[in-house]
This record gives structure tokens, sequence and C-alpha cells, in this order.
């Protein structure tokens, strides 16, 4: 049976590997002339279960209201005339009850633990390397209110199988010892020993090759203009190359994993999907002194910022603006990165050689993805993923190639699709299809 992928993000990427090992023929298309040429192209490269708590949840609007006063907020939102925007905030308030904070916070921990298992057996399997780090993430916090604020999720993260512990700031200067000259800004920290990092762009890149040489077929540089649906299917796609070259494309079955592209495509077939980009920033720089440059991956909580170490590169990444498709970078945000690495960790980086790059998170009001079927029988989502994409790829593409092969997943979570696919009620988050 003929599968075509739309998207060779990390997350399309890993969809056709799991699809192409469960003995689909595979398609992946792709406007992009190589795997992982936008939003997995430089992100923060964290493996994070312990970034399970939302960005919805009942302290975020207090937050937000105090953002609004710093120029450089981690959070920025530019109102536009765009109801899809609007539609996004309304259903992102809606998400920052307790209740469904704490149930977003289950889900994203189990997909999170699952999608990690599955990334060691796959690097297992494949002996693929991609500068990845397994010493943990360490989450350090310079605002006493906020550490406070901390331990109530932390603790539901425990509860749901996630070893985030509350450490003190000795401790975590001894789990990263290049932490030491910003000793007298920490109030505390936590420490997730089973977190990792790597860097999502070469994983995928590699992961895209192996699947070449198992007979997976990419088609780049063509971008799909168009799902068309007749009786109730999806019938092809209209596809579109650089020198105008039209050309329909056939499958059995469709998946979609466009990233923040997704419900643009699936809104003309009926679906509509809240998925909204957020733009982020990372810089990226060699390691200037290796004594002073960290190895262990971190949050910075005051500045919602990521850093992970990739092999002699420094990743710093974070920010978060709500303001559209558009990807210009605001040098501003970028330097402002600049300044906190070199305030917490001064001479570690070669700042000179700083490069910036911007991307579009597919996020959803809840945080979580899209995975599973919708109305039409054969379109399949893999989508939404948001802050998490690269920590949730290989769990939710696993997890999409056995309910594709008729398979029970062997992760609880809340699939999309018309019909229950375990005991659990099915829920189909923010999906409205007509
Ligand atoms: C600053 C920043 C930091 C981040 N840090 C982390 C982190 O530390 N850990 C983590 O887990 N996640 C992180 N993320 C999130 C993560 O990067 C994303 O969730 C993930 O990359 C999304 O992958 P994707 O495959 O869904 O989307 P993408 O990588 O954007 O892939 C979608 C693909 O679809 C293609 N496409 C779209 N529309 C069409 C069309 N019409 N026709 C043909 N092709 C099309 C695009 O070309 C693209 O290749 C971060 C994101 C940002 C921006």
């Amino acid at each position: 049976m003929k599968v075509l992928v739309v998207g060779a993000g990390v997350v399309g990427v890993t969809t056709a590997y799991f699809l192409s090992r469960q003995g689909f023929e595979v398609v992946v298309v792709d406007r992009g002339q190589e795997p992982a040429s936008e939003t997995s192209f430089a992100n923060g490269g964290q493996i994070s279960v312990s970034h399970a708590e939302p960005w919805a949840n009942p302290k975020a609007l207090q937050r937000a209201a105090r953002w609004l006063l710093r120029a450089d907020a981690p959070l920025r939102v530019r109102l536009r005339a765009d109801p899809r925007q609007w539609a996004w905030l309304a259903g992102f308030a809606r998400e920052c009850t307790n209740e469904r904070t704490q149930s977003n916070i289950g889900e994203l921990v189990r997909l999170g633990t699952y999608s990690r298992k599955v990334l060691q057996l796959l690097r297992s399997d494949t002996g693929i390397s991609y500068d990845e780090q397994l010493r943990g993430i360490l989450h350090f916090y310079t605002d006493a209110r906020e550490f406070d604020a901390a331990h109530e999720p932390a603790r539901l993260m425990r509860e749901f199988g996630c070893e985030r512990s509350i450490v003190s700031v000795d401790e975590a200067v001894a789990i990263e010892p290049a932490l030491r000259p910003a000793r007298a800004l920490l109030v505390g920290a936590t420490f997730t020993p089973a977190d990792e990092s790597g860097d999502a762009h070469a994983f995928t890149v590699q992961l895209a090759r192996l699947c070449r040489a198992s007979g997976v077929e990419f088609r780049m540089g063509r971008q799909v203009t168009a799902l068309h649906a007749s009786g109730g299917r999806i019938d092809h796609l209209e596809t579109i190359a650089p020198d105008g070259g039209y050309e329909t494309m056939r499958a059995q079955r469709y998946v979609l994993a466009a990233g923040s592209f997704s419900p643009l495509l699936a809104a003309p077939v009926g679906i509509r999907l809240a998925v909204y980009p957020a733009k982020g920033y990372s810089v990226t720089m060699p390691v200037r002194d290796a004594a002073r440059a960290y190895q262990v991956s971190l949050t910075d909580d005051e500045r919602k910022l990521v850093f992970s170490r990739l092999g002699d590169r420094l990743r710093i990444a974070g920010t978060a603006e709500l303001a559209g498709y558009g990807r210009a970078l605001d040098l501003n945000r970028c330097r402002a990165i600049l300044r906190r690495i070199e305030q917490l960790m001064p001479g570690a980086g070669d700042t000179t050689a700083a490069t910036f790059w911007s991307g579009l998170r597919p996020s959803t009001p809840s945080n979580l993805p899209y995975v599973g079927g919708t109305q039409l029988p054969n379109l399949f989502l893999n989508t939404g993923h948001g802050t998490l994409g690269w920590t949730l790829a290989c769990g939710s593409a696993k997890a999409l190639a056995d309910l594709i092969a008729g398979r029970q997943p062997d992760v609880d979570y809340a699939f999309c699709g018309p019909a229950p696919v375990s005991g659990k009620s099915n829920v189909v988050p923010e999906t409205i299809s007509s």
C-alpha cells in the first residue's frame, strides 16, 4: 500500500521511516530542496519530556500581562486581522484552567516518554549520530516566585512518570559547572537526568538518507498546492515544481506533516486545525573556551531560553511571537540571546561568529499535536507539535504508523480521529471537521 507524506521536517521524515519499516511504499513530498529546511533546521535541540508544562496554564495570562511591559519578553503577540489567530488565542485561553493543564501535562509526558524511548531504540537500530548528549536537562530559575511555581508542575510530571526532581543551587552547579559564574543569580533548579539533546537537522537529514536506502522516495522541491477530495476521501494531491511543472500525486493513504502550514492545506477539504505559527529564534556559535562552555542541556526559565551543546557548537534558542507567517529576523531579539549567554557564561562561545535563525513552531493552544485520523478515512495527521516537535517526533511517527497499519499504538495518547482507537475516549483536539 502506498502512503504519501506531505512534509520532510523531523515529523514527516520519522513518519516515513516508521511507515517504511511497517512495509508501506512511502513517498515524501516537500517544497524544500533538502529535508529539515524549515522549523526542524536549527531548533533548541532538546529532547525534553520535562518541558511538558504547556504555554497555556493557570499562570499564563498573569505572566503575559507582566511581559507586555518588557521589550525582551519571551512571548509577544502581535494582533492581526486574522480570524485564525483570534480563534487560536480563544482556544489558548480555554486551555488555561487547572484541569486542562493537568490533562495536557499527562498527555505530553506519556507521549514524550514513549518518544524518547523510541528515539533511543532507533539510535541503537541504525547507529545514527547527531551530536547527541545524554546528560539530562537542567532547568534553572533566577526568580524565586517562578521557582516556587515550578514545584507543582514538576510534582505532576513525576506523578505521570517523568523524573524531574528539584535540586538546590549547589547541586545545579555541580551538575553543570559552567554555571559557576552565574551562581549568584540562581535560586534553584530542576533536573531530569533521562532527557537528552541533539541536532534535529543532522538527525533528519541522516534518517532521510536511511529512508532512501530502504526504498522511500523523496520528491523534493515540490509545493503541494491542494489536497483534492472526492467521494469522502482524498483522491489526489496537486503539486507544482519551481519551474511551473504541475503534477498530481496519488496514493491509498495520505499523511499531513506540513508543520505550521498544515491547516492551510487541510481547511479546503473541511478539516480545521488549530495550528498557528509561533516564531522563535536561535543562535549558534562555536565554543570559544571549552572550560566555560556547558555540556548539559539547560533551560533558562527567566528568558525561556534553551541551551544545547552540539559537538563544538553552542545552540541557544527561544522566544515566541504570534505574528503570522513572517520569518523576518528581529536582530534585537538575537542580540538579547547573545547578551544573556555572555551574562551567564562569559567567554564560553565565540559571539563574533554567531549565526542567527528563525523558525515557525506549529503550535496548538493545548501544546498537544494532532496525531491520528480524520473524518476522511484515508487522510492522517501528524502535525502541530509546537515547542516539542523534536522531542515528540519519533513517538508520534511510530504511533501513527501503527494506526495506519490498523494496530493499536503502544502509547496511551489522545489520538485524533473519528473512531475510538482505545478504551479511552478519543479526543479530537480542536479539530472541527465538516
Ligand atoms: C526557536 C525554536 C526552538 C525549538 N526548540 C525545540 C527543542 O528544543 N525541542 C523540541 O522538541 N522542539 C523544539 N522546537 C520545535 C520543533 O522545532 C518543531 O516542533 C518541529 O521542527 C516541527 O517539525 P515539523 O516536521 O512538524 O515541521 P517542519 O520542520 O516545519 O516541516 C514541515 C515541512 O513541510 C513542508 N511544507 C509545508 N507546506 C508545504 C507545502 N504546501 N508543500 C510542500 N511542502 C510543504 C516544509 O517545507 C517543511 O519541510 C523549537 C522550535 C523553534 C522555532
